[in-house]
């Protein structure tokens, strides 16, 4: 009898050229990869139409009725073969293109047959192609009550690999393997859950004998993907802890209880201070830090990064803190040496645009291990950047940096440092369990208090009148605007004059000497976006024109209004990130989306759900819900959800259950050396073994 891993080649039906397709157009070369081509969907099978029931955008129907009549007609573009079907309710006409002349000759007249196709109506219902099986035959098979539809690609189609032909050669793998497949998850787990046997599952997912079957089969099969990619980031979470010793940092020193006492400029968030003290047990144990700080723009995620650095700078270590922009390098460092300005350490800036002197120096201190604390850009990364004790890397708005970049930063010393990354992005909490399974996770979920919830509304192009009215109010009373456009690299040029056409109109409705405007681009060279910034921050002008470079971080607390033109042309994290930029001061904040009348039916949805909410978990939760998990982390990190089965969104359930039962076993019995848990181990194994199965985090 043949295993699972048998090549398809030697699968009953599957000859040299169809073995070649499975293999290219389905990634198919084991029989247990066919087992895993789980369908798109079923056809029910138990339901039969009458005519009269017939809707005219039913889809695939099931009708017991008789051919009464049948001839050719003749068409300019060929002929087609016309069959007059009846049942007690009616008739309908069944049409087809082709191979008429076998069918004609096939068809009997007056006996009952079992007619399904999809159902057209274009004066009366007709049905093409459809699949006809005389009566007594379709009673005596023996047959599923739902049939699988299978991902097909129009390759396989053409080359007469169909559905049907699918469905043979799953029959065919059926038999040979005798339909016995071992049972993958601990009797625990199936008694507990109530979960359908592993044979009964497979079966049932490919030839279901009833609905509820199907519904089991689903489930089990669901839960068990998730179930194992849970358990293996968990394990690696366990072994990262035992295996990777961190820098202890056991003391709370100097540099943090001063701060703390006598230069915090505010009170903590509650958030904020239960972050501060994750962090700082983590930083107290003996494993290496690797945790995700996710919290809303605005939230203070810079102050708790700040706290970090000192604790680590109290333990005699270096730190790093890295940004995606210059912009923003530039004022965490400028904010940051302001707020330890009393505090006797040596903070540096290094970006890309750092001069070659400067460089020397901070080369120098970093090796002689006098710098403290380095804030940056991706200029931290190059190999030249070396520290004589690095302890800290943070990473602030993560989605800019990818995998590699963090991993870069772990061989910055010879054990790597504690890491924290840091998100304003947030996350939703399915997606960080697939994807960050292996980092912990730190929510700061509470706004500094006396913030005003961002007013947000949806102008049209027609109503900027208005909007410039509303502005120039705003601007009288001493507070400043972001005008912001779009940015999409396809089109830079476009973009551009976008922009430039905008700056010209506005300056001509908001007129010097009354009004000043800077305007930031990306085009700019960085010492004059940096000037540029320094004269809105300082209050000097009112109006900050600017693509979307300013939309990580950027803080300036008197800006009250935010004005994001074409606004359909942006994701929703982004237009989320850029209304961050606003509601940071004590004053009422206000964001208006400017559109044209035309959108999309996903661009209403964003911006519905935009004027709807500030909450930054529920936007990710649309946006994951319009985009889906690969778009909206980068191909990147998109691998990991390869799932064969389960839907990230849709079975958010499962995932959660999976995780949970994951980690309690793993909790109770971390090797899985129980006799309970040995089979949990077994296939746990097995897959890692056959990794095309699936495919996991680097
Ligand atoms: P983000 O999480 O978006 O990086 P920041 O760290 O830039 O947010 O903080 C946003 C603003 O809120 C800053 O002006 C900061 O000084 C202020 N802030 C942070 N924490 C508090 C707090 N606990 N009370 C009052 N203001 C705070
Ligand atoms: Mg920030």
């Amino acid at each position: 009898m043949n295993t699972l891993q048998t090549p398809i080649d030697y699968l009953k039906g599957v000859g040299p050229s169809r073995a070649d397709l499975l293999k290219k157009e389905l990634g198919i070369f084991t029989y247990q990869d066919l087992i895993n081509l789980f369908p798109n969907r079923y056809l029910d099978k138990t339901k039969y139409y009458k005519i009269n029931q017939l809707q005219r955008n039913a889809s695939e129907v099931q009708i017991v009725g008789k051919i009464i009549n049948l001839k050719m007609v003749e068409q300019k573009r060929g002929k087609r073969l016309v069959a007059t079907f009846q049942d007690e309710t009616g008739t309908l006409e069944l049409v087809w293109f082709r191979g008429q002349k076998w069918i004609k000759d096939s068809i009997k007249l007056n006996v009952p047959y079992v007619v399904f196709g999809k159902c057209n109506w274009f004066n009366g219902f007709s049905i093409p192609h459809p699949d006809l099986e005389l009566l007594t035959e379709h009673k005596a098979s023996i047959r599923s009550a739902m049939q699988a539809i299978y991902p097909s690609t129009e390759k396989l189609t053409n080359k007469g690999v169909s559905n049907k032909a699918k469905i043979k050669l799953m029959q065919n793998l059926f038999q040979e393997t005798g339909a016995k497949f071992q049972e993958t998850l601990s009797p625990l787990l199936i008694n507990e859950l109530k979960l359908i046997s592993k044979t009964e599952a497979v079966f049932n997912i490919h030839f279901p004998k009833n609905a509820e079957l199907l519904a089991k089969a689903q489930f089990r099969l669901k839960f068990e993907e998730l179930f194992f990619i849970q358990l293996q980031l968990i394990l690696k979470n366990i072994s990262r802890k035992h295996k990777i010793k961190g820098f202890p940092f056991d003391q709370v020193g100097e540099l943090f209880t001063e701060f703390y006492k006598n230069h915090l400029p505010f009170e903590l968030t509650g958030a904020q201070k239960r972050v501060i003290k994750e962090i700082r047990n983590d930083l107290g144990s003996n494993a290496q830090m690797n945790r995700l700080l996710q919290g809303d723009v605005g939230s203070g995620k810079t102050i708790v990064a700040l706290m970090t650095v000192l604790l680590a700078i109290d333990n005699d270590f270096q730190a790093t803190l890295m940004a995606p922009t210059e912009i923003l390098a530039t004022q965490h460092y400028h904010g940051i040496t302001e707020l330890v300005k009393d505090l006797n350490i040596n903070v540096r800036l290094l970006t890309g645009s750092t001069k070659t002197a400067q460089r020397r120096i901070i080369h120098q201190e970093l090796e002689e291990g006098s710098l403290h604390l380095l804030i940056g850009t991706h200029a931290i990364l190059e190999d030249k950047v070396k520290f004589k004790n690095l302890g800290l890397a943070i990473i602030d708005e993560q989605h800019r940096f990818g995998v590699a970049q963090r991993a870069k930063l772990w061989k910055k010393n010879s054990f790597p440092p504690h890491i924290l990354v840091m998100t304003a992005t947030p996350i939703p909490r399915t997606l960080a369990m697939s994807l960050y399974g292996d980092l912990d996770i730190s929510i700061i979920d509470e706004l500094p208090p006396g913030r005003k919830a961002i007013k947000t509304v949806h102008r049209y192009d027609s109503n900027r009148l208005k909007v410039f009215a509303f502005m120039r109010d705003e601007i009288k009373k001493g507070r400043q605007v972001y005008i912001v456009y779009p940015l999409i690299q396809e089109s830079e040029q476009l973009d551009y004059k976008d922009l430039m056409d905008g700056f010209e109109s506005i300056s001509r409705d908001f007129p010097k000497p009354d009004y000043q405007i800077s305007i930031v681009h990306g085009k700019m060279k960085p010492a004059d976006k940096e000037f540029e910034m320094q004269r809105f921050i300082k209050g000097e002008t009112q109006i900050m024109v600017a693509t979307t470079v300013i939309e990580v971080g950027v803080n300036v607390p008197n800006a009250s209004m935010m004005i994001i033109e074409s606004s359909e042309r942006f994701g929703l994290s982004q237009l989320h990130q850029l209304r961050g930029r606003v509601g940071r001061g004590a004053e009422q904040s206000f964001c208006i989306l400017m559109t044209s009348y035309k959108l999309s039916t996903e661009a209403k949805t964003r911006l519905e759900t935009m004027v709807r909410t500030n909450d930054g978990f529920e936007l990710a939760e649309v946006d994951l819900k319009l985009r889906g998990p690969g778009d909206l982390m980068g191909t990147q990190q998109s691998g990991v959800l390869n799932l064969k089965i389960a839907d990230i969104v849709k079975d958010n359930d499962i995932l959660q259950l999976a995780r949970n039962y994951a980690m309690h076993i793993l909790k109770d019995d971390p090797s899985l050396i129980k006799e309970e848990n040995k089979v949990l181990k077994y296939t746990y194994h097995q897959i890692g073994k056959h990794k095309n199965i699936w495919n996991y985090i680097s």
